[in-house]
Formats: C-alpha cells, sequence, structure tokens
C-alpha cells in the first residue's frame, strides 16, 4: 500500500495505524498515550491528524487509524493545531505542575485561564500505558479504579498488590512520570509496596527486584545469570569487537 503523509509517499500494510507508519518515515505525530511496541489505545487524542480519502475528508486519530492505499494525511492544519491547543488546555487543567504538560503547553502557546489557577494537580492524565503494559507482562497487579472525576489507576482497594513483581515497566511507560517509584539502599518502593533490589554479579549496581527475577525465570524457562541490562550489552560489544578483529 501506499499512502502520502504530508506529501511524502509512505509504503505500508495493511493492518497498520498511520502513526506506524509515520514513525518509520520519520514524521513526527505528536502523542502522549502511543508508545512503540503497544496497540494505540487513542486516549490523549493530540494524534489528530486529517484524512483525504477520494473527495472525503475528515478528522482521525493516527494512532488507531488503519491505513488504506492512496489516503492522502496531513499532519499539520489551522482546524487539528486548534483541536489540539483545546486538549492540551484540558491536560493543562488537569495537570498544571506536571513539567510534560507544562512543556507541551508551551510548545503549543497554550496558558489555563487565570479562574483556574488553583486547580488541583493530578499528574496522571488516565492514558491507559502503564495498566497495557502490566497486562502485557502477564501481571495485571494495576488497573482503573472507580469512574468519573474519581477514575484512576491503583492496585485493588489501593492495597500492595500480591501479583505486582516491582519489575517498574508502569513508571517507565507512563509519559507523565505520574508513578512515584523509590529506589533507596536496595530498597525500591512502588505501589505502596516494597521490594528488595538484586545487585548485578558484574558492575555491583541494584537493577531489579527478585520478584522480577523470579517471575521472568519461571515465565521463560531458564535460569537468569544476575547481570543488568547494561553489562549485557557492554559484555555482547566486546564479543562482537572481537570476532569483527578476528575476521578482518
Ligand atoms: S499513571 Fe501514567 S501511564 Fe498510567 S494512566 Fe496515568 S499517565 Fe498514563
Amino acid at each position: 500500500m501506499l499512502i502520502n503523509i504530508d506529501g511524502k509517499m509512505c509504503k505500508g500494510h495493511a493492518g497498520e495505524t498511520l502513526m506506524e507508519v509515520a514513525n518509520r518515515n520519520n514524521i513526527d505525530i505528536p502523542s502522549l498515550c502511543y508508545k512503540k511496541g503497544f496497540e494505540g489505545l487513542g486516549r490523549c487524542r493530540l494524534c489528530l491528524v486529517e484524512v483525504k480519502e477520494g473527495k472525503r475528508k475528515k478528522i482521525v486519530s493516527a494512532c488507531v487509524y488503519p491505513i488504506k492505499d492512496g489516503i492522502e494525511v496531513i499532519t499539520s492544519t489551522d482546524e487539528i493545531i486548534k483541536m489540539r491547543k483545546d486538549i492540551i488546555l484540558l491536560l493543562l487543567l488537569r495537570s498544571p505542575e506536571n513539567d510534560y504538560i507544562k512543556e507541551l503547553a508551551e510548545e503549543y502557546g497554550v496558558k489555563s485561564p487565570k479562574k483556574y489557577k488553583d486547580q488541583k494537580n493530578d499528574d496522571c492524565i488516565l492514558c491507559g500505558l502503564c495498566v497495557e503494559a502490566c497486562e502485557k507482562l502477564g501481571t495485571n497487579a494495576i488497573s482503573f479504579v472507580y469512574r468519573g472525576i474519581t477514575k484512576k489507576v491503583s492496585t485493588p482497594f489501593d492495597d500492595p498488590s500480591k501479583d505486582c513483581i516491582g519489575c517498574g515497566s508502569c513508571a517507565e511507560v507512563c509519559p507523565t512520570n505520574a508513578i512515584k517509584l523509590r529506589e533507596i539502599n536496595g530498597t525500591r518502593t512502588i505501589w505502596n509496596r516494597s521490594f528488595d533490589l538484586i545487585q548485578c554479579t558484574v558492575c555491583g549496581n541494584y537493577y531489579t527486584t527478585a520478584e522480577s527475577l523470579k517471575y521472568v525465570e519461571e515465565k521463560l524457562d531458564y535460569e537468569e545469570d544476575h547481570i543488568c541490562e547494561r553489562c549485557k550489552r557492554k559484555a555482547m560489544g566486546s564479543k562482537f569487537k572481537e570476532s569483527f578483529q578476528n575476521i578482518y
């Protein structure tokens, strides 16, 4: 399939979304809730773009819109920018103290009206990426709870969850740094639960929790070597260099 994004002809295949094709072609479409490797969630709505199909024009969310052959896409028009600004204003009213949202608002020239200046801050924009990450891992320790203005992400009853392995994937994917993960003296605290951290046998740095290691070992049925990702990459780099030198 061939589609035109901002005048550039881009190849894609059936089932791919506009966001995936745009990303592969280094075309930037703003988003908070889209993460490579995840299905589009269509929650933040910042990735609105204009799609022309024959004579018809429509505004769609790029992260959930499956491409069709021959469509023409414009990622930024006056109408789209106006819509994005409205969305950013709503985000700013929810998260007025959040650095990521403030940065976005500044980029788009959005200011919060004075009468809302004392609004309570909530760093979480309810995008659901953390819940998706936890679900993908198969741990399902967190989910959306309550409805309407009280809706939030949490463990059941806000209690320390026995299903949480303290891996921190939720905090890692969060676009607004809303999930508090603290590490002090070899202990990681997240979602009201504390975990002992394991040290890398090469560099000695704390890098994961005992529960995460056990979970991976059981899932993949192999014994972990207790080496952090950084040291593993370093070792692989040296091996590659060595074999490269042996060839040439
Ligand atoms: S905590 Fe972060 S990732 Fe989870 S829903 Fe809120 S903003 Fe999204």
